[in-house]
């Protein structure tokens, strides 16, 4: 069946299969591996994974693609669930409680929930290889100082560690997109312990501190009290922030107005 690429779902399939081998070559599954995939599509990533692993589950939202994956014979090592990733139950995976690898072209207008997504579900998998738009990966491994470290930068690599891969042209998808593409792995690590009261903490004062990215933190954390933090000039700007000095300032900042904490 043919199928018209829809642009609401990020759909952009790869087809080439030397650059699927490579792909397949840096996830380096193993074959007892549980592979959670993202957006499986046409089945690309899908078909060269599951003939490595024991056991490979992807959730993919367009009923159409899901319907041809799921009658593929095939593929018999796979489930295919049809839904919305972001409004999937993890206890849907069927996984138990081993360590899962995430997989996925995911779509790139959400990127940033996927990834949140994955965060909040971080002790239920090892690693994800993802597909992201070049802008985004270099947010997302950014290290201090530059213009593509901010808020994300932050959040992420707070709970996990980003490493990119490889570059990817726009021309190795059908349809292209309009944007550079790299290859990233992100592996979760537990150097902040932070309770939901400090992650919390955590989210409110980074989101303040890059909310008004050209002030002086002084300025943009003036709704905190900073009298118990010594170790951290308040003259500086967020951008110059390691994130084990936003975690050590979260952590000894002073909460004026405590918001109500989302359970
Ligand atoms: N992995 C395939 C397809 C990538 S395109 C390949 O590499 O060729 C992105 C895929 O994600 C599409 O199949 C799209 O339908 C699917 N998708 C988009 N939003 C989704 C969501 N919220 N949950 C699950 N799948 C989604």
């Amino acid at each position: 069946m043919k199928h018209r690429a829809r642009k609401q779902w990020g759909q952009n399939f790869l087809k080439d299969s030397n650059l699927l081998n490579k792909l397949v070559a840096l996830i380096d599954p193993k074959p007892e591996d549980l592979i959670l995939e993202i957006g499986p599509g046409k089945g690309a990533l899908t078909k060269k994974l599951s003939q490595k692993v024991s056991k490979l589950t992807a959730v993919e939202i367009d009923e159409r693609l899901y319907s041809t994956l799921a009658s593929q014979k095939e593929l018999t090592n796979c489930t295919f669930i049809n839904d919305d990733f972001l409004q999937t139950s993890w206890s849907e995976y069927g996984f138990g409680s081993q360590g899962i690898r995430v997989v996925g072209n995911i779509p790139y207008n959400i990127t940033s929930p996927i990834i949140f997504e994955l965060l909040k579900n971080r002790s239920k998998w090892k690693d994800a290889h993802l597909m992201v738009q070049k802008e985004v990966a270099d947010r997302l491994a950014a290290k201090s100082g530059g213009k593509e470290y901010g808020r994300l930068t932050v959040m992420v690599q707070s709970q996990a560690d980003v490493e990119k891969l490889i570059s990817i042209p726009p021309d190795v998808f059908v349809p292209k997109p309009k944007v550079d593409s790299i290859f990233i792995c992100i592996k979760p690590h537990s150097r902040y312990e932070m309770d939901k009261n400090m992650y919390a903490r955590f989210d409110a004062v980074v989101r303040a501190a890059f909310g008004q990215r050209r002030k002086m933190l002084r300025n943009s954390l003036a709704d905190f009290d900073l009298t118990k933090v010594k170790s951290i000039d308040f003259d500086r700007r967020p951008e110059t922030l390691s994130v084990d000095e936003f975690v050590l300032l979260s952590n000894k900042i002073g909460w004026i107005n405590p918001v109500e904490i989302p359970s």
